[in-house]
């Protein structure tokens, strides 16, 4: 007995071993059927780079952190030899390309598109595969797990398939393509995680829009080139970005146009305008690391197929162009970093210069309008039977109209943790305070500002109006953060702790309690004691009486005047006149 059972238990190892050596031999089926007008589902999707990376020894799937929907997020890295630490990859020379996908998953040609380019690289096909020599390539399978699970026909109700589309928003009806710099979902968290990690030379992030119709299947958003650093903006504007443009025009059948964002809506032919990317955006954030960054935005009226078609031909000429320049492109991300190290003055907010243009080829199609049978209303129809094509203005260029001198490093309170927890997982360097102390340092009011009463991402807006600054003394603690200002993240710290900087913590109302008050006085037990401060201190008493007779309205309001003397006291610092923004400016 016992022989034979161990007979049948070698000959089961045997076929076992066999079976895997067999399959070892056989390169994977990856089924894809995006010619078919079918996306793959999550669970595809993974399937399928699991079984890339079991067959492929330069292939390797890894969890990355959760996301909102209690699913892992996925990375999928592509490297010659099989490294895969980026360390180590950065020391061969080698540039990291990262590709995000399915961050709207009702756009998901980029999950289709990514994982058939990752089979045409790893399958050495098309003489892609001698790119690798010098680039890892890096993807994130699907981004917005929670929006892909959540699959329908009639989300993105007009785009031009697949048969089934995802959610745009992620499984706690966040946009993450809104939440990249501040953080409230656990997938942005973990996408910092593998940014910083990688810390890709090129990202692009995968999209599909609609709007007006037209000829071109590909439409772009590079990031506004005066956000890079250092000669980063120049290249990408006059050699990276003419490239990309030209190749995806000359040699493929779809063509490629800027994002279309029109100066006048009627009518095209007046200009496009460049798309002012904030970095509450995919390729705004990338910019803020000096990272040459992307989103692509496939036009929804064309067929699915043609979508994901001209995204992998997005993704191989921009991996050839990484390739080919990869030298420069390391050398130009090495001084914006130093560049930025040493940042002086930061523009938080900009605006189109529309004196300036350049031309850029249109083709669209005539319309003509006509009367909808449903609401009887003016309607546009796209004649596909007449198109034209023409030269019209591009403004690509803006002029900074926020900027801002940095200071030496700021100081945030330790009662604000969640702030300075969202600074180190984006790579930036915290320092604390060993004990209680009192620094001189800028102290900022926020005088006036407005709340949204309507929530924008689960968050009410502040829009500061006005502020004010004093140099002066403050009381800090033991255990506030230093953050000082001599880092590669230095365009993320400034842009979200700069009180007037439109995409701040503050400003995405994280520090809104800051601005509400919290002591008063009574009012007849304070009018003794206030008739005794005015009768003590003259000066007070008289810029007292100035206000009254200059001031009819102050003159009438008992309360006001009440007011006036109780905010003269030395209150505490969070107290003068509240409004205290917390963060503290070192000069
Ligand atoms: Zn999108």
């Amino acid at each position: 007995m016992k022989t034979e059972s161990l007979r049948n238990e070698l000959l089961f190892l045997l076929i076992c071993l066999l079976f895997v050596s067999c399959t070892k031999e056989h390169k994977p089926e990856i089924g894809l059927f995006y010619d078919d007008n079918i996306s793959l589902d999550y669970h595809q999707v993974i399937d399928a780079y699991k079984k890339l990376a079991d067959f492929y020894d330069e292939a390797a799937l890894f969890e990355k952190g959760m996301t909102d929907s209690g699913k892992p997020l996925h990375l999928f890295m592509i490297s010659a030899g099989g490294d895969f630490d980026p360390g180590s990859v950065r020391n061969k020379g080698k540039g990291i390309v990262l590709i995000n996908n399915g961050i709207h998953a009702g756009e998901p040609v980029g999950i289709d598109a990514s994982l058939q380019y990752a089979v045409y690289l790893l399958e050495k096909r098309d003489d892609l595969h001698h790119l690798l020599d010098n680039t890892v390539i890096a993807i994130i399978p699907v981004y917005n797990i929670g929006g892909l699970l959540n699959r329908s026909p009639f989300h993105r109700m007009n785009q031009s398939g697949p048969e089934l589309k995802g959610a745009r928003r992620n499984a706690r009806n966040l946009d993450l393509n809104r939440d990249f710099v501040k953080q409230d979902s656990k997938n942005s968290r973990s996408f910092a995680g593998i940014f910083h990690y990688l810390d890709p030379d090129v990202f692009v992030d995968t999209h599909t829009t609609n709007g007006m119709d037209h000829q071109s299947v590909m439409t772009l958003i590079p990031t506004m080139h005066q956000r890079l650093s250092g000669q980063m903006g120049d290249f990408f504007r006059h050699k990276m970005l003419p490239v990309l443009y030209e190749r995806m025009n000359n040699e493929t059948t779809w063509g490629m146009i800027p994002y279309l964002q029109l100066l006048n809506r009627q009518d095209v032919r007046d200009g496009i305008l460049a798309f002012n990317d904030n970095p509450n955006y995919s390729s705004g954030y990338g910019s803020l690391f000096n990272t040459f960054s992307f989103m692509t935005e496939t036009l929804a009226y064309k067929p699915f197929s043609e979508r994901v078609r001209s995204t992998i031909d997005f993704l191989r000429i921009l991996h050839e162009f990484s390739s080919g320049n990869n030298e420069r492109i390391i050398e130009l991300r090495q001084e914006a970093k130093s560049t930025t190290r040493e940042l002086d003055y930061f523009v938080a907010g900009w605006e189109t210069d529309t004196g300036l243009s350049e031309k850029v080829l249109f083709r669209g199609y005539e319309t003509e309008e006509f009367s909808g049978e449903f609401t009887k209303r003016s309607i546009r129809r796209y004649d596909h039977n007449r198109p034209w094509s023409d030269s019209i203005p591009f403004y690509d260029k803006f002029i900074p109209v926020t900027e801002i001198k940095t200071p030496r490093a700021y100081i945030v309170p330790g009662a604000w943790n969640e702030i300075t927890e969202r600074m180190k997982l984006n790579g930036v360097e915290v320092e604390y305070l060993e004990r209680d102390s009192v620094i001189e340092s800028e102290i900022t009011y926020i005088n006036d500002y407005t709340i949204s009463s309507a929530s924008n991402q689960g968050r009410n807006h502040v829009v500061v109006l006005e502020t004010k600054t004093r140099l002066g003394k403050r009381q800090f603690h033991r255990g506030d953060a230093v953050i000082w200002l001599n880092q590669n993240s230095n365009k993320y710290v400034v842009s979200m702790l700069e009180a007037e900087s439109p995409v701040s913590f503050l400003s995405w109302g994280m520090f809104t309690s800051a601005l509400e008050s919290g002591e008063w006085f009574s009012l007849y037990a304070f009018e003794p004691e206030a008739m005794e401060i005015l009768r003590n201190d003259r000066e007070l008493r008289q810029e007292f009486e100035r206000r009254i007779s200059s001031d009819d309205e102050f003159a009438g309001d008992p309360l006001a005047q009440l007011q006036f003397v109780y905010d003269s006291l030395p209150h505490p610092e969070t107290e003068t006149g509240s409004n205290l923004y917390p963060v503290g400016r070192l000069l």
